[in-house]
């Protein structure tokens, strides 16, 4: 090789080192940095060997992060986890706990049947917490290139929690990301909100079921929840209703909404308050329709995600004997694959729609580009994707 080849190469691996120089790092490398700063962060060396000596990169949790149910599953296929035993099951435990839920209803303002369904949804009751390691699952997610610094965090209050003596190294099990216990929590959700509250000294949101709901509450009652508002309800909406109001970026008084001809699902009127109101329609125009309260947005801020937050909403009501949702999936329902996405979007962005890139992923840019599409076509602009608009965007 001459030396004018040489001097290309190390030109071409020096700018492709400095353009990703996280993932050229190898895991060991960025392990040990990671350690001295948790070191110099104040975590014992003790435990920093006991957690991180012998760490290995855990590939499936990098597979999952790429597969989130919230951003890959439609409405219809998310919301099958509200289903009849996970109801029942919750009524049958809001029975077991009744003392202990009242207490802590008492104390934070959080009703019971929320709270249920927080449990029901984010562990099956306590069923399942996710068998991963915790601490190596968050170094993964911590030296993978699309969260880091979320994640480093992340790990770092892990190392605080086991070096507090919280919870053991073994004991610390929880999902891929790194969610712990029956409620789920992140380690620094663990560390601001958990609550001890049984007054046994440890905040256990593990084994103790007193501590996980009163850190449930707590951190609830944290993000603002108003215990005299519910979450939201399912609407029926005027005939020639202008979808385009049908966003997280308008709300009105639900008064207003009432005025303008949206209905209680049995067809009588919406109460006549001055609440802040959203529309949602998480299936587009021919599903259901939500008008969704501040309670709504606080349960999003616990995860950010119309369809978990419309699943926690709706289970609450089911378990104080509301039926299901009125609007069913309809019979000839085709799924739109990722490819067909990505070929709207980049058809859209051709279009000068500006859909954003077309990764298959349906984000803000991406609805308000169909959104713009579906006014000038005179299609309800709902900013849903279906066949139909694949149909009439990519056309056959
Ligand atoms: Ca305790």
């Amino acid at each position: 090789m001459t030396a004018r080849c040489w001097l290309f190469l190390a030109i071409f691996f020096f700018s492709v080192s400095s353009a990703a120089s996280e993932q050229l790092t190898n895991f060991d490398d960025w392990l040990a940095d990671f350690r001295a700063s948790a070191s110099a962060a104040g975590v014992s060396e003790r435990t920093l060997s006991a957690a991180l000596d012998g760490t290995k990169p855990l590939p499936d949790v990098i597979t999952k992060d790429r597969r989130q149910a919230e951003f890959t599953l439609s409405y219809w296929r998310y919301m099958k986890r509200v289903n009849s035993r996970r109801v029942q099951k919750g009524i049958s435990l809001l029975k077991t706990h009744k003392s202990l839920l009242q207490r802590v209803t008492n104390k934070f303002g959080v009703p019971a049947h929320y709270l249920m369904a927080f449990w029901g949804l984010e562990s099956n009751f306590g069923k399942s917490f996710g068998g991963y390691r915790v601490i190596p699952a968050l170094a993964t997610l911590a030296y993978d290139g699309r969260r880091s610094r979320f994640f480093r965090a992340q790990l770092l209050a892990a190392l605080k929690i086991v070096d507090n003596g919280d919870i053991t190294l073994q004991s610390m099990r929880g999902s891929w990301a790194g969610a712990m216990g029956h409620f789920q929590f992140i380690p620094t959700t663990y560390q601001a909100y958990a609550v001890d509250f049984d007054g046994d000294g440890k905040r256990d949101i593990w084994n103790n079921m007193a501590d996980a709901f009163a850190s449930a509450a707590n951190y609830l009652s944290s993000l603002g929840w108003d215990p005299k508002q519910k979450w939201g309800r399912e609407v029926k909406l005027p005939e020639h209703f202008d979808f385009s109001e049908a966003t997280l970026s308008d709300w009105k008084p639900l008064f207003e909404w009432n005025k303008g001809g949206v209905k209680r699902i049995s067809g009588a009127s919406l109460p006549n308050i001055d609440i802040k109101s959203w529309l949602v329609v998480p299936a587009g125009h021919k599903g259901p329709a939500f008008a969704v309260y501040p309670n709504f947005r606080r349960i999003m801020r616990w995860n950010n995600s119309i369809l978990y937050a419309i699943s926690i909403g709706h289970l609450a009501d089911r378990l104080r004997g509301a039926g299901p949702i009125s609007i069913a999936r309809p019979k000839n329902y085709r799924r739109v694959s990722v490819e067909k996405v990505k070929e709207i979007q980049a058809r859209l962005n051709s279009m000068g729609f500006s859909a954003g890139n077309p990764d298959g992923v349906v984000g803000k840019n991406t609805r308000s580009a169909i959104r713009n599409f579906q006014k000038l076509k005179n299609m309800p602009a709902d900013g849903h994707i279906t066949i139909k608009l694949w149909e009439r965007v990519v056309g056959k």
